[in-house]
């Protein structure tokens, strides 16, 4: 558990909010965290009540008027600063994640990268705000256009990505002059509560970033507050929607990304050792606790299926279960007890329905962390879209085989799936990746790229049921959603020249 001094550190310190710049202690209810390797408590965090999340919202708007006249270049030169602390202070930010989140540091070396890629597009704000200017649209008319902040912008985040999914978001709400309050998932708040401090490090005035720690009553509180202009969600598919339909409500400008069930298909031609070493770390990396995690792979052809499952059981024998501090561990623990025990309960669900478990993980124990949230990978073979095991998202180390025909077969199963966040096709065939990259009906699509997580100078939404709202996180739709187009159109009458009052429409 993060504080500024490390020495005021104990089991016992209550991790607060962060509010106008410093660490303030406000809420009876708290929570424990702990530690998913040991499920051992590491600190406590407190729950913010409405009172709280409305304080923190003011200081945010009170802030609002110096930072969105800050130039755009002085912001940049936050985000630059900032960049580089992140980069000083990853080792100490990693160990966070690892502790209260269970990835391997070297998962979350990665996730923190990510973040900081998103940082950089951010660094370049005075060229992305840059309008748009057309000179004598009508006879000594000018026109042009700019895109101006919001105001207090907020963030919602998940457990599984402590700092990565709240810098899809922050940096660029705050490059483009909005202030921000960010309400972290309350299973792993030290990483984001280390980086506001950062953000102080690096120039930023107090008050422009702040953090309410807290639960779905704080989520609810934001979404009511007529200060918060717009929600950035990232989290399970029924939260998101109820935060898109509340928030929408409620006058405010909301994207919401929420759950998936990502596809694989591996077609005959395929590179099978490729594609099955692809897969391993597509769906187990990270205990399967991502929103790009393949957690189906759908074979073409019964002679693939026998292929690529025989591939990943070699595969899964290596697989190396630990602490996710121990430097030889592929996979953690999952975040919780309580996600432990519903992960099991789908393994149970989908024995029951008849899928065949060919790979079973569930008497994995961790020598020396016995108590920990561990559970071994598992494979499923012979499942079918009918079942509940394939409908619903596990989020845990669980893949599913699905076995089909032909393309077109894989291709409609995908379609047809309420979820649509990312998706990917091994093969070898030009044409028929060519054919599944148009067609798919999915946001975000690999060919022989397991993770199709797009590079901070695109955007990342999915489809379907996975996003609620119009425009997708970080890159240039962040840009727009964090901003407001406002066209201006100028006339100065040359000296002297008097128009006469005209009342038709102006052509
Ligand atoms: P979650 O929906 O339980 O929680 C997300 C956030 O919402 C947290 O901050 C939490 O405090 C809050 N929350 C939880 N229940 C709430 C409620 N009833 N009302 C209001 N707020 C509530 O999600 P999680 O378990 O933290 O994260 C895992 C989920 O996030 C998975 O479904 C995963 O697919 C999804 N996810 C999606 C993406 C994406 O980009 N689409 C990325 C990461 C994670």
């Amino acid at each position: 558990m993060y504080q500024r001094e490390p020495s005021q550190a104990t089991s016992t310190t209550n991790l607060g909010h962060f509010i106008g710049g410093q660490m303030v202690n406000r809420s009876t209810r708290t929570l424990s965290i702990e530690d998913p390797a040991t499920a051992k408590t590491i600190g406590i965090v407190e729950l913010a009540d409405s009172s709280t999340v409305d304080e923190a919202v003011n200081v945010a708007q009170q802030t609002f008027p110096e930072w969105r006249y800050t130039p755009p270049a002085k912001r940049a030169r936050v985000m630059f600063k900032f960049k580089q602390l992140l980069e000083d202070n990853a080792d100490e930010i990693c160990n966070l994640i690892t502790q209260e989140h269970g990835k391997t540091l070297e998962d979350a070396r990665g996730e923190l990268q990510r973040g900081i890629e998103v940082v950089e597009y951010a660094c370049g704000i005075p060229e992305l705000l840059k309008g748009e200017h057309t000179p004598s649209v009508g006879t000594n008319i000018d026109s042009w256009s700019q895109f101006q902040p919001l105001g207090v912008a907020a963030g919602i985040t998940p457990f599984n990505f402590p700092a990565m999914v709240p810098m899809w978001m922050y940096p660029i709400a705050l490059a483009c002059g909005n202030t921000f309050v960010l309400k972290p998932s309350e299973l792993d708040p030290s990483a984001s509560m280390f980086c506001a401090w950062l953000l102080q490090d690096s120039g930023l005035p107090d008050g422009a970033f702040n953090i309410v720690n807290g639960d779905r009553e704080a989520v609810d509180a934001l979404l009511a507050n007529p200060t918060v202009q717009s929600v950035s969600f990232v989290g399970s598919t029924p939260v998101a929607e109820h935060v898109y339909v509340t928030g929408t409500k409620n006058g405010k400008r909301v994207q919401a990304l929420g759950g998936a069930k990502n596809h694989a298909i591996v077609m005959p031609d395929a590179d099978i050792d490729q594609a099955a070493n692809a897969t391993l770390g597509a769906a187990y990396g990270s205990c399967g606790e991502r929103c790009m995690a393949i957690s189906v792979a759908i074979c073409v052809g019964e002679q693939t299926a026998t292929d690529f499952i025989g591939h990943l059981k070699q595969g899964l024998s290596k697989l190396r279960v630990d602490s996710g501090s121990s430097p030889s561990s592929d996979m953690g623990p999952l975040i919780s007890h309580r996600h432990l025990t519903r992960v099991r309960d789908y393994i149970d669900v989908g024995i029951e329905e008849g899928a065949e478990l060919v790979v079973d993980g569930r008497d994995l124990v961790v020598s020396g962390h016995e108590n920990g949230h561990f559970l071994g990978p598992c494979l499923f073979d012979h499942v079918t879209p009918a079942m509940r095991i394939y409908q619903e998202e596990i989020f845990g180390p669980v893949l599913c085989i699905v076995r089909a025909q032909t393309q077109e077969e894989a291709m409609k199963i995908v379609d047809e799936h309420p979820y649509g966040n990312g998706t990917c096709i091994f093969t070898r065939d030009g044409e028929a990746a060519h054919f599944f990259a148009e067609n798919i009906k999915i946001g975000m699509v690999g060919i022989n790229v397991p993770l199709p997580v797009p590079a901070a100078v695109h955007s990342f939404g999915g489809w379907k049921r996975s996003l609620f709202g119009d425009l997708a996180a970080y890159g240039p739709d962040a840009v727009r959603f964090y901003t407001r187009r406002k066209t201006i159109t100028e006339r100065w009458p040359a000296g002297g020249v008097r128009e006469q009052a005209r009342f038709s429409f102006p052509s």
